[in-house]
């Protein structure tokens, strides 16, 4: 077998996997990408955040692509969620007279925007093989030296790179070969059952774009519009469901949009799809985890193939992106010779660790919202009520969040307690105005480094220089196509 060589190799060509692949290609180097199925291709995950939209889509040139495809503009999240009886309304801009041009997201059809983004990485030079199944990773001594797979015709192929990135999603089993555990959070283990309806009812103006999540008794439900008609409907109940959600998936759909009054009266004049791609009611296990490691020698783990939190706040695209900037950034800093692969894929890890970090404690801080001592989903959500030894050491992994701070059930009980009030303040204030929101603890932490990505791809090298993230760790270079050292 004739062995190809390359300076980067991809297995998985979702939103990790042509995002790193484009940001190593646009600096020169040789990358190729293999991806399983033949695009465009279903999959699940359809709200956006702010900072992959303005952030690393705007680094990897297709704001215009985006903009063009007319995905529904998402404004932010209504909730109904929390003590309130009544919906409540998340904006990304912090008030109407401060809603900037980057203050807003999409709600995707993830087959049009995946094969965006890969289009996109062919256009950027990145070699793209669609229908190639990656089987194993090839090793010489300690180090990671490339990939074998199936091509398209069936052939066994083999590549050698000087880095093989797996970004090939939650699924595949690659991800073990870098070594390791995938450990799970008790906590957010449930599981989604989802399809899709025509005519749905929108919300009123200007948030008919924005998810709409609703807390009930068996668990929660998302809302998403898809186009001005079709609509992404799916419950997240608990695990000990599953053989009644996977038996009849059909009743079981029914029976939950039963239950949740708000989401049946939106849906009372619509009409489940039942053909072509969104016709399927699909199961997924949401469950959170976190891998031990994200890298090793030769090989790193980005999106989903590292970690996993709970989907309620649209988070797990911008993990994948923001992942696979970090890890693009560390490459690039390595194959120019300017870092040694040690120090630039340290920063990687601490910096995605950190960010899901984020996300995992401001998810555990928003269920704890809704206690309902009735419900067994929401019962089981309540913070006081988990083994107190697995939530801390599922936080201790995460790494860098828990570290000095208070006992993490005290802190959770704080911030959601202060969340909660936010939402009170905010509902008080009237006029949209998101401030309260924005200066609560968890919420000014989900937002910050998205932040600091989207000022930097919009601001390019006038963005202030940033401080680094760890004591004596690096920045961004003004391009953010690498690391460099902290002159501050
Ligand atoms: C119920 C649920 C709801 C969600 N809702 C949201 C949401 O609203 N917003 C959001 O941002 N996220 C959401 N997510 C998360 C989102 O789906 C993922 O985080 C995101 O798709 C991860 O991107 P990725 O590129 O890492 O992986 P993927 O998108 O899974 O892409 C991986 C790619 O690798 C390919 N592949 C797999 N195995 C191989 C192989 N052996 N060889 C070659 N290629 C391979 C696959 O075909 C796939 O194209 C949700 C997740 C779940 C479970």
């Amino acid at each position: 077998m004739s062995v190809e060589t390359f300076d980067v190799v991809v297995a998985g060509g979702g939103p990790a996997g042509s995002t790193v692949a484009s940001l190593v290609a646009i600096q020169g180097h040789r990358v190729l990408l293999l991806e399983k199925e033949v695009f465009p291709r279903y999959q699940i995950g359809e709200s956006l955040l702010p900072s992959t939209v303005h952030g690393v889509c705007r680094m990897l040139g297709v704001t215009e692509e985006l903009a063009a495809a007319n995905f529904p503009v998402k404004r932010g999240g209504t909730f109904r969620w929390g003590a309130r009886p009544e919906p409540w309304t998340f904006s990304f801009a912090v008030s109407p007279r401060m809603s900037g041009r980057t203050s807003f997201a999409y709600q995707v059809e993830r087959a049009r925007f995946d094969e965006i983004l890969l289009n996109n990485a062919k256009r950027k030079g990145v070699t793209v093989r669609e229908g190639c199944s990656v089987t194993e990773v090839v090793e010489e001594r300690d180090r990671v030296t490339g990939l074998r797979y199936t091509d398209s015709d069936g052939g066994e192929r083999e590549v050698s790179a000087r880095f093989v990135i797996d970004a090939s999603g939650n699924k595949s089993r690659l991800f073990s070969s870098v070594g390791g555990t995938r450990d799970y959070s008790e906590f957010f283990r449930s599981l989604a059952l989802f399809g899709y309806f025509e005519n749905g009812k929108r919300l009123p103006e200007p948030y008919s774009g924005n998810i709409l999540s609703v807390a009930f008794d068996s668990g929660w439900f998302w809302y998403i519009p898809l186009s001005d008609t079709l609509t992404s409907v799916g419950a997240v109940v608990r695990r000990e469901m599953a053989e009644k959600v996977q038996g009849d998936r059909e009743a079981a759909y029914k029976a939950l949009i039963a239950e949740c009054p708000l989401i049946s009266e939106y849906l009372s004049d619509a009409h489940r799809v039942t053909t072509g791609n969104y016709g399927e009611l699909r199961v997924r296990k949401d469950y959170s985890y976190l891998q031990t490691t994200f890298w090793r020698p030769g090989m790193i783990l980005v999106g989903d193939a590292a970690c996993f939190v709970d989907p309620v706040f649209s988070s797990g695209v911008h993990l994948a992106t923001y992942s696979a900037l970090l890890a693009a950034r560390s490459i690039n800093s390595i194959l120019a010779g300017d870092l040694d692969e040690k120090t630039a894929l340290n920063e990687f890890e601490a910096r995605y660790r950190r960010e899901y970090g984020v996300f995992y404690e401001f998810l555990v801080s928003f269920y704890e919202m809704n206690v309902n001592e009735e419900s067994y989903f929401w019962h089981a959500k309540k913070v006081t009520n988990n083994k107190h030894t697995e939530l801390e050491s599922f936080v201790d992994l995460v790494g860098g969040v828990s570290s000095g701070e208070a006992a993490l059930e005290a802190r959770i009980a704080k911030h959601s307690a202060e969340f909660a009030a936010a939402v009170d303040d905010m509902a008080a204030g009237g006029d949209g105005d998101m401030v309260p929101m924005f200066t609560s603890h968890v919420v000014r932490q989900v937002m910050q480094e998205g932040g600091q990505v989207q000022m930097r791809a919009v601001l390019g090298e006038d963005a202030a220089p940033e401080e680094p993230v760890f004591p004596g760790g690096l920045v961004a270079s003004p391009d953010g196509m690498k690391w460099m050292p902290y002159r501050g």
